[in-house]
């Protein structure tokens, strides 16, 4: 297996196309898929690394953990034959020293690795003194400084090469994605950060096939560098995240349908900031939801302890202090007694459905 590989793209080039596109499957699982997984994302002709999980971190025991080390001879040959530079997930300093004696050319931090302090430590320091590029997943849980940690610590060990992958944030309950993408979050890291590669993932973000082109859409609206996609060649039956894996035919269709940006132009850049603005307010609006959902939750307690002290649900003197406490804080933030009243109006209504539907259920 020791074939030397002669045409090997410099390292510090790997990452500099714009846009970055990455795709391959969620996990390496036989030589054969990996192989054809790799010679059909080169025939698209869109994509410029090829990915696969070989060591999984999975949520739950049981399910299939990746192939080990055994599967990155498969993707020393895929790459030999596409001319796709490789990049793997490693998350132990053994796993770096394996990925780097098969030649793979891009490593990443997954984002339930980010988050554990002693784990990306133990990465960065098996990376000392080795030239390779690094991108860094966003930890699973939405702290900005978990991924800042992360990227100093790899950084610190030397590595000069070093990237951000924005796979959204696990959230409790459900919703429309697998992880709440908190776009604000990952603008926020781009502005403290406009030098670092910022990649997305909305493979992850998404968990499905059919909102990945919408979610794609909208990081390079927000300029992003490049996406990292999940692709396998018979996605139904992949061996893990088979739902939002698509065909290598898919992607390169997917890639096409993206509307670009292009360099220069005044009008991209005034669509890009108004994306960004629009960002900011789904996510103020997703906040408010959230929180009106927590007031209805806590008038339902109200309502269950009304209940068992047989008291009215109206108060009249309550519902007064309230809106008396709400026009000081509106006319503090510049909101006018008149919007005050009509929200605080369908929150109050709102309030007593729930606690009525508790007080006589
Ligand atoms: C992956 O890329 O397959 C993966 C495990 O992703 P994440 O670390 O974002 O969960
Ligand atoms: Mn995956």
């Amino acid at each position: 297996m020791e074939q030397a590989i002669e045409q090997k793209t410099p390292t510090a080039d790997l990452l500099k196309k714009r846009p970055l596109i990455i795709s391959g499957p969620c996990s390496a699982e036989t030589e054969e898929q990996v192989m054809q997984t790799a010679m059909r994302l080169a025939a698209t002709g869109k994509v410029d690394i090829l990915r696969a999980g070989i060591w999984k971190p999975r949520t739950r025991p049981g399910s299939f953990e990746g192939i080990g080390t055994k599967g990155l001879p498969w993707l020393q040959q895929a790459r030999k034959a596409s001319g796709l530079p490789v990049a793997v997930e490693v998350a132990t300093g053994k796993q770096v020293e394996d990925a780097l004696h098969f030649d793979v050319d891009v490593l990443w931090i997954g984002a339930r690795t980010t988050v554990n302090p002693f784990s990306v430590q133990e990465v960065a320091d098996a990376l000392r003194g080795v030239d390779v590029p690094v991108l860094i997943k966003n930890p699973i849980n939405p702290d900005l400084e978990l991924w800042i940690g992360a990227m100093e610590r790899v950084q610190k060990a030397g590595i000069k090469d070093v990237g951000l992958i924005h796979r959204g944030f696990s959230s409790y309950g459900n919703t429309e994605y697998r992880n709440a993408p908190m776009w604000h979050l990952a603008i926020e890291m781009k502005r403290r950060y406009p030098e670092l590669l910022m990649i997305n993932d909305p493979s992850h973000i998404c968990g499905r096939r059919d909102i990945l082109q919408e979610v794609a859409q909208t990081a390079i609206d927000l300029d992003f560098d490049g996406l990292i996609v999940e692709s396998h060649i018979d996605p139904d039956n992949a061996w893990s995240d088979a739902k939002q894996q698509i065909t290598p035919e898919v992607l390169g269709e997917m890639i096409s349908n993206i509307r670009w940006r292009t360099e220069d132009s005044a009008s991209e850049e005034y669509h890009a900031a108004l994306e960004k603005l629009r960002q900011q307010i789904n996510n103020l609006d997703d906040e408010l939801m959230q929180i009106l959902g927590q007031r209805m939750k806590v008038a339902e307690n109200i309502g269950k302890y009304k209940k068992d002290n047989n008291i009215t649900i109206l108060q009249t003197n309550r519902w007064n202090s309230i809106l008396e406490r709400a026009f000081a804080k509106g006319d503090k933030l510049g909101l006018s007694k008149e919007f005050v009243t009509k929200y605080f109006d369908a929150v109050h209504m709102e309030s007593i459905n729930h606690q009525n539907k508790i007080m006589n259920s």
